[in-house]
C-alpha cells in the first residue's frame, strides 16, 4: 500500500516584511510520500559515547535530547492539506486526555539502547524521543508504539545533528564563513540523509542566534554577528534539511532554535537573561528566524532565557504573538531541555504544575522533558499535571487539541504513519560517510578558512619545501578537530577513532604526510595533555617541537582551543589562546626558522601578539572529518582560501560586545579628542573585521554604480566590476553595505544587504550585480513594525566590513 499526500504546508505568512535571502520560500510545498510496511532493519546496536554532554549537568538524568513536530497548514488550502488534517482529527477524536498529554511529551533513553523507552512507547505516554540513535535501536521503541499501543500512533525521533552526523562537516561558525549559503545546503543534505539512515527524522537545528558576544561558547553553532547573511544561512539550512518534502527518505524535518534572542546573554554567560530593545530584537536577533520560518521550518525551539523579564519557555509574545500571529508559523514548537521545569527554578512559576500551564498556554508544545520518571523534580510536568490543568479549568481543551494537532501534524509530514521504521542497517551501510559526503565537507572546509595574516607571502607553501614539522596539540587530535557538537551516538573512543578508516578523519598532521610525503613530515604535539582542565600548561614536550622545527624547512603550528572550550555551557571570560600555547608558538619563532600557525577554535579569540608576529595565521575553525586535507589544499596552495569572517575578532575582551554595524553616536572616534567615543587604552576597531579575510591573489571593487534615487516601494540594481589584480586564481566575497541617515531612529554605521561569491582568473574582471528592494531599504522602528523611510543613503562595495573610501549615494523617496 502507499499512498502520497501533497499538501501546502504552511501558508504565506502575514509577513511585516521579507527578508533578502534568495533562498527563502513562502509556501512550502510537502509531498509526503508515505509509502506502507516496516522495513526490517537489524542494525547492530550503536552504544556510543554522549560526547556533548558528559558534564555535570544537574538537572539531567539521562544522556539524552531532542525535539519534534510541525503542523500543517493554519488553512486548508488544498484536498491534501484537508486530507492530513481529517487524519488528524480522527486521532484526536480517539484520544484519551492521557494520550494527548504524551504526545506532548518527549523523552530521552536512560540506557544506550533505549529499552526503557518501550513501556512508555506502548503506554502511549511519549509523543517523541530524543537523543536514541542506531536504528535498531529507534526501530524497537518505534515498533513497541506502532504494535502495541493503544491507537498506533508512530514516535518520531530527535536529535542534534548540527554539523553533520557521521561525516562531520565544519562547525556551523566556520560554515557560515564560506558565505555559501548552497555550500552550506549541501551540507545540511548530506546530514539528513546519514541521519534518516539511522532513523533520525528530525534534527534540532539550525541554531539561528545571532551573537556579537564571543564569551559565549555557542557563538560556534551559529552563523555569526549580521542578521542578513545569518537569515541565509538560515533558510539554507532548512532547506538542506527538508528539501520540499521532508517525508523523503533522504530529509529530515529541522528545527529553529533557540527562540529568540539567545545569542545576547548578558556579559556572555550561558543561559544568562537577555535584555534588549525592540529595535534591536527585531532588527539584528529576530531575523533569522524569521527567514527560516519563511523556508518552510518544520518547528522551533524555544531557548532557556528570559527576554525582558520573561522566560521564552512561556513567553506567549514570542511563541504566539510574533510566531504564529504575525508569521504565520505553522509548524510545531518546543521546550528546550527541561526548560518548562525550570521555570519554577526561574521563579516565574510557583510550581510544576503552574510551569506546565503557563507554557502550554504560551504556545509551547512540545515539553522536552527527557528524564520521564523522574518525581523530583518532576520533568514531564505536562503529562503530570495537564489532566487536572484541563479539568480545574485552567487550560482548555481546545489549546490542549491544538498542541496534540501540531505534533501529530508534524509526524504525519514527517512520514512516520506510513513508513515508521525508515532507518536500517542497510542504509547506514550504503549512506554514511561516502566519498561523495566526504567531498562535500572537504569543498565547505576548503571554502571555510580564513587567512588572517599572510606576510612576505608566507603562504602558500611549496610542495617541495623539503622537511615540514607539524607541531601543536591540534596538529593531529581527531576528536578535537571535529568541535564540541558531535552528534550523540558518534564513537568518540579513541579506539575507534583510531581505526584503520573507522571515521575516516583526516588530521592536519595526516593531511600534509599526504601532501609531501611522511618521511619528509616531522611531527611533535609539544603539549603534552590538551584538555579543557590543562589546556597545554605541561611545556614538558616543547623541546621535541623546537627540535622539530630546528631539522625542518618550515613548521606549521596548529593551536586552537580545545573542543569542549566551545559550545553549550562554555563561556569564557578569557578568550585568549588557553594554556602555555603562545610560549610554544614563541618557541618555534625563536628558532629563526620559517613558520606559519593554523588555529583550530570555536569563536573569535584574542590573540594581538599572534596578529602582530605571525608571519601567517589561517582559521581553520573545527573542519571536520576532512579538515586535514582542506588545511593541507590551503598551505601549499591548492586551494585559494575564500573564507571571511562572520564575527569580528575583537582586540581585548574589553571591547566585546562588538560587532561592525554599530549604531552612530554624537561623539564619533576622533584620535585628537578625548571626548570622543573611544578607549584610553585600545583602539576600536576589531583586530579582525566582519567580512575580512585574505587570499593568495589581490582584488580591486571599483565602478560602484547605484541609481541615484529610488523610490521607497521600488527595487534598485547596484553594480560594481571585482578585478583580480594578482597572479593565481582566487575568490572573492564581495559585500554590499549601506547606511541610511535622516531616519526616525538611527541606523547602522554600516550594515550588509548583499553579498557574492566571484571565482576569477589572474587579471579577469567581472560586474556583480545585487537588488536592493523595500526589505534592504527598510528597518523595524521601536514598534516592531517594519517601514522604509525617506532618507540618504551610503553604498559601499568591498570585500571586508571595513571597507574604506568615498560610498555611492543615493535617496530613498
Ligand atoms: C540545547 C539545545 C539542544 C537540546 C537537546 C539543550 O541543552 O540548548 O540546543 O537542542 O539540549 O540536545
Amino acid at each position: 500500500m502507499s499512498e502520497k499526500i501533497a499538501a501546502v504546508v504552511w501558508v504565506k505568512p502575514r509577513r511585516r516584511i521579507g527578508f533578502g535571502s534568495a533562498v527563502l520560500a513562502g509556501i512550502v510545498l510537502a509531498v509526503v510520500v508515505l509509502a506502507g510496511g516496516f522495513s526490517s532493519a537489524s542494525n547492530a546496536a550503536q552504544t556510543r559515547g554522549h560526547a556533548a554532554r558528559s558534564g555535570a549537568n544537574a538537572g539531567r538524568s539521562g544522556a539524552n535530547a531532542g525535539r519534534s513536530g510541525a503542523r500543517a497548514g493554519r488553512t486548508a488550502t488544498n484536498a491534501q492539506q484537508q486530507s492530513i488534517n481529517a487524519k488528524v482529527d480522527g486521532l484526536l477524536n480517539r484520544m484519551t486526555v492521557g494520550e494527548k498529554f504524551g504526545q506532548l511529551e518527549m523523552a530521552g533513553p536512560s540506557t544506550p539502547t533505549g529499552s526503557d523507552l518501550i513501556p512508555l512507547a506502548e503506554q502511549g505516554k511519549i509523543g517523541t524521543v530524543l537523543d536514541l540513535t542506531g536504528a535498531a535501536n529507534i526501530n524497537a521503541v518505534q515498533d513497541a508504539a506502532v504494535k502495541n499501543s493503544r491507537l498506533h500512533i508512530p514516535l518520531l525521533f530527535g536529535l542534534d545533528v548540527i554539523h553533520g552526523y557521521r561525516t562531520m562537516f565544519p562547525v556551523p561558525l566556520g560554515e557560515s564563513a564560506t558565505w555559501d549559503p548552497a555550500q552550506v545546503a549541501k551540507d545540511e543534505s548530506v546530514s539528513a540523509d546519514e541521519a534518516a539512515a539511522d532513523g533520525i527524522k528530525w534534527t534540532f537545528n539550525p541554531m539561528v542566534d545571532i551573537s556579537r558576544d564571543p564569551r559565549w561558547g555557542r557563538v560556534v553553532e551559529g552563523a555569526g554577528e549580521d542578521p542578513f547573511l545569518g537569515s541565509a544561512i538560515a533558510a539554507a539550512k532548512v532547506e538542506g534539511y527538508q528539501g520540499n518534502n521532508f517525508a523523503a527518505p533522504d530529509r529530515v524535518a529541522a528545527t529553529i532554535k533557540h527562540f529568540g534572542g539567545y545569542g545576547a546573554p548578558v556579559a556572555g554567560r550561558e543561559y544568562n537573561t537577555v535584555d534588549m530593545s525592540t529595535q534591536q530584537l527585531f532588527n539584528d536577533y529576530l531575523p533569522p528566524y524569521k527567514a527560516a520560518v519563511d523556508a518552510g521550518a518544520a518547528s522551533v525551539m524555544s531557548s532557556f532565557n528570559s527576554l525582558n523579564g520573561v522566560p521564552n519557555t512561556a513567553n506567549p509574545y514570542m511563541l504566539t504573538q510574533i510566531l504564529r500571529d504575525e508569521w504565520g508559523f505553522g509548524g510545531a514548537t518546543l521546550s528546550d531541555y527541561q526548560a518548562v521545569q525550570e521555570l519554577e527554578e526561574f521563579g516565574y512559576a510557583s510550581d510544576g504544575e503552574d510551569a506546565a500551564r503557563l507554557a502550554l498556554t504560551a504556545g509551547e508544545n512540545i515539553e522536552m522533558a527527557v528524564s520521564m520518571t523522574s518525581t523530583n523534580p518532576v520533568f514531564n510536568t505536562y503529562a503530570t499535571y495537564g489532566p487536572w490543568l484541563l479539568k480545574s479549568g485552567k487550560i482548555t481543551m481546545a489549546q490542549l487539541n491544538d498542541a496534540v494537532r501540531h505534533v501529530l501534524t508534524l509526524k504525519y509530514l514527517a512520514g512516520m504513519f506510513s513508513n515508521p521504521d525508515q532507518g536500517s542497517a542497510s542504509r547506514y551501510a550504503s549512506d554514511e560517510l561516502t566519498p561523495a559526503n566526504q567531498a562535500v565537507a572537504q569543498q565547505t572546509a576548503e571554502e571555510s578558512m580564513v587567512l588572517l595574516n599572510d606576510n612576505d607571502h608566507a603562504l602558500p607553501l611549496s610542495p617541495s619545501v623539503g622537511k615540514v614539522a607539524v607541531v601543536g596539540p591540534l596538529a593531529d587530535d581527531a576528536l578535537d578537530q571535529l568541535g564540541p557538537d558531535v552528534p550523540i551516538g558518534y564513537s568518540t573512543t579513541q579506539a575507534d577513532l583510531a581505526a584503520d578508516g573507522a571515521d575516516k578523519i583526516v588530521t592536519v598532521r595526516q593531511g600534509i604526510e599526504n601532501a609531501v610525503g611522511s618521511g619528509n613530515v616531522n611531527y611533535a604535539a609539544g603539549c603534552t595533555t590538551f584538555t579543557v582542565a590543562d589546556p597545554c600548561n605541561e611545556t614538558g614536550g616543547f623541546g621535541a617541537a623546537v627540535s622539530a622545527a630546528q631539522a625542518s624547512d618550515v613548521t606549521v603550528i596548529v593551536v586552537g582551543e580545545p573542543a569542549g572550550d566551545s559550545g553549550e555551557a562554555s563561556s569564557r571570560s578569557d578568550i585568549g589562546l588557553p594554556g602555555q600555547q603562545e610560549a610554544l608558538i614563541q618557541q618555534i619563532a625563536a628558532t629563526h626558522k620559517p613558520y606559519v600557525v593554523v588555529l583550530m577554535n570555536g569563536r573569535p579569540l584574542t590573540i594581538p601578539d599572534l596578529a602582530a608576529n605571525a608571519p601567517a595565521l589561517l582559521e581553520a575553525w573545527y573542519p571536520g572529518t576532512t579538515g586535514g586535507t582542506a588545511v593541507a589544499n590551503v598551505l601549499f596552495g591548492k586551494v585559494d582560501p575564500s573564507g571571511k569572517l562572520t564575527m569580528s575578532f575583537p582586540r581585548n575582551v574589553g571591547q566585546i560586545p562588538m560587532s561592525y554595524d554599530e549604531l552612530p553616536t554624537g561623539r564619533p572616534f576622533d584620535p585628537n579628542n578625548k571626548y570622543t567615543s573611544r578607549y584610553l587604552d585600545v583602539d576600536n576597531t576589531p583586530q579582525y573585521a566582519f567580512g575580512y579575510g585574505l587570499s593568495y591573489t589581490t582584488f580591486s571593487i571599483s565602478n560602484v554604480s547605484a541609481p541615484s534615487s529610488v523610490s521607497r516601494n521600488r527595487t534598485m540594481k547596484v553594480t560594481a566590476d571585482v578585478k583580480n589584480t594578482g597572479s593565481v586564481a582566487g575568490t572573492d566575497v564581495a559585500q554590499l553595505y549601506i547606511h541610511e541617515s535622516d531616519t526616525s531612529i538611527l541606523q547602522p554605521v554600516k550594515k550588509l544587504e548583499g553579498f557574492q561569491r566571484v571565482t576569477l582568473a589572474p587579471g579577469q574582471t567581472k560586474t556583480v550585480t545585487f537588488k536592493l528592494g523595500p526589505q534592504n531599504l527598510g528597518f523595524y522602528n521601536n514598534q516592531g513594525q517594519f517601514v522604509v523611510e525617506p532618507g540618504s543613503f551610503d553604498l559601499w562595495v568591498g570585500d571586508t566590513s571595513a571597507v574604506a573610501g568615498t560610498p555611492a549615494t543615493f535617496t530613498v523617496q
